[in-house]
């Protein structure tokens, strides 16, 4: 038995393939969200490394911003129950997921029994989001990939007050105008994302461990601003960016 979880976001698409002992068979990510090709891209890639077709896999399970616009799903699911799912799967007593996507961010608290039992999201604004990260790596001309490394090079943070994307992008091509530190300024991009995602977490209740899902979990720069925005140690994992696919084939299966 076979059971797909596909999460479509705003950024990116997902796919985890899991086998009937809850094992991943295959996972797969393409850098196309809803309304492009890359709901059907990371099906098809996730099939192939599995080396199964679409008819052996029995459940497939949606979740994701552009899960109703997926029709080849068995069910859809919400965003916030398969998270939950696949942060339990990925740290069994893991008490608080912090998700930053593309377009939203999300604090959960998990009950020491693994369920789900508070969240708060932000308001749909893309600050603090990976939108916001990618809209400034445009501006510093690097790929968001490559935020983290120049952050580790650091010697201090100039602070980035905007929240809103657009008041932060002039904020930011004005200190690029006073010719300020590369480092310093990414670093003070970071810690305005920490600051937003700190202060949700903060309402629903900190409790370790804590891990970190979502494409962002990728940028070990804000994954470390976050750290010292709440002293406390985040953990995050290669399977960060799939949780909700995974959380999606675990409800595929039934868990
Ligand atoms: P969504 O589910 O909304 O499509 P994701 O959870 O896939 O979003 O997160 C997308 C965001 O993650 C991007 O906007 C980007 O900022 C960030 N991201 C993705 N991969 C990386 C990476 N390798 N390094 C740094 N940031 C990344």
């Amino acid at each position: 038995m076979f059971a797909m979880g596909i999460d479509i976001g705003s950024a990116s698409s997902k796919c985890v393939i899991l086998n009937g002992a809850f094992e991943i068979v295959s996972q797969a990510l393409v850098s196309a969200g809803t309304g492009t090709s890359g709901p059907r891209r990371v099906v098809e890639t996730a099939l192939d490394l599995a080396g199964l077709s679409q008819p052996q896999v029995s459940h497939v399970i949606a979740t994701g911003y552009g899960r109703n616009a997926y029709e080849a799903a068995d069910e859809r699911i919400s965003e916030l129950s398969c998270h939950a799912k696949g942060a339990v799967w990925i740290l069994p007593n893991v008490r608080t997921v912090i998700d930053i996507g593309g377009q939203d961010v999300k604090a959960l608290s998990i009950g020491a029994e693994g369920t789900l039992q508070n969240f708060v999201m932000n308001d749909k604004c893309a600050a603090g989001t990976g939108r916001f990260l990618d809209v400034m790596a445009r501006i510093l001309e690097m790929d968001v990939c490559d935020l983290a490394e120049q952050d580790e090079k650091a010697d201090g943070v100039v602070p980035v007050s905007s929240t809103c994307v657009v008041f932060a992008e002039s904020e930011v091509i004005s200190h690029l105008a006073k010719n300020v530190p590369i480092s310093n300024l990414i670093a003070g991009i970071h810690q305005s994302v920490a600051s937003r995602a700190a202060n949700l977490m903060k309402r629903v209740g900190v409790l370790e461990p804590v891990l970190m899902t979502g494409g962002v979990a990728n940028n070990a720069g804000v994954v470390r601003a976050l750290e010292r925005a709440l002293n406390i140690q985040i953990k995050t994992s290669p399977y960060s960016q799939v949780a909700g696919a995974l959380g999606a084939a675990l409800i595929g299966l039934g868990r």
